[in-house]
């Protein structure tokens, strides 16, 4: 099992943990504790390096499987052993990215909805760009030039973004929860991770974000299409 430390700090960019385990076929190593974003909810994986009794391999892939989180080794080196002290690095550039480009998306879907009621559907992102789908109806392209004022309004106002992790339960009590996908979550899981962009949006949510709104830099709507009469993609940059 890997603690995943992103989930509390997601500005950790180093960190130390005890190689857990080793998969050779695909050379992989499982860590007791991790800062690596395995991917997932739209935002891509991270990208760093591992280095272990002096050997320093590029982490090209990370991914989760059950409680675990591999990260899967380049270069030729042999493997690592387990027991051993690893000293990681996450490639920042593109993590704080992800983070900024991550907090924009929600900017846009809690901008969307306080607006025009628009519920969304889905996402994906890559650094510095990203769309997202939503039930809108209403949508026309004289709208993109006051959604690209509204979003941008939002993130220069420097609204706080809150982490805050809460007994089942309790998270199924929030209204503003209800709305997003809260009602797919496993039966198993027994705690709801939440980010919140104070006054603004709220939503169960896995990804690594800002502290702060007025870190995402400019936001530029770069497109939407149609995808049916009702649902519509709207793409975003970040500059
Ligand atoms: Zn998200």
């Amino acid at each position: 099992m890997t603690e995943l430390l992103y989930q509390t700090d997601s500005y950790l960019q180093e960190f130390e943990a005890n190689v857990l385990s080793i998969l050779p076929d695909e050379r992989a190593v499982i860590l007791d504790r991790s800062a690596f974003y395995p991917g997932g909810g739209g935002q891509p994986c991270d990208f760093g390096s591992l280095t272990v009794a002096g050997v320093s391999y590029p982490v090209h892939r990370v991914k989760k499987q059950g409680d675990s989180i591999l990260h899967f080794l380049g270069g030729d080196d042999s493997l690592p052993s387990s027991g051993t002290t690893a000293r990681a690095t996450l490639d920042w550039a593109r993590r704080y990215q992800l983070m900024r480009t991550h907090t924009a998306l929600h900017i846009l879907c809690g901008t969307i909805f306080r607006d025009y009621g628009a519920l969304v559907t889905g996402g994906n992102m890559e650094p510095l760009k990203g769309h997202l789908d939503f039930e809108f109806a209403t949508m026309r392209g004289d709208l993109v030039r006051e959604i690209e004022a509204a979003i941008n309004k939002e993130a220069q106002i420097g609204r706080d973004v809150r982490v805050n992790i809460l007994p089942r339960e309790e998270a199924f009590q929030i209204p503003d929860l209800i709305r997003t996908k809260i009602n797919l979550l496993p039966e198993g899981i027994t705690h709801v991770r939440t980010i919140e962009i104070v006054g603004l949006d709220l939503q169960a949510d896995g990804g690594t974000h800002v502290h702060n709104t007025n870190e995402v830099g400019k936001i530029r709507v770069a497109d939407y299409k149609s995808k049916g009469a009702i649902n519509k993609r709207i793409y975003i940059e970040i500059e």
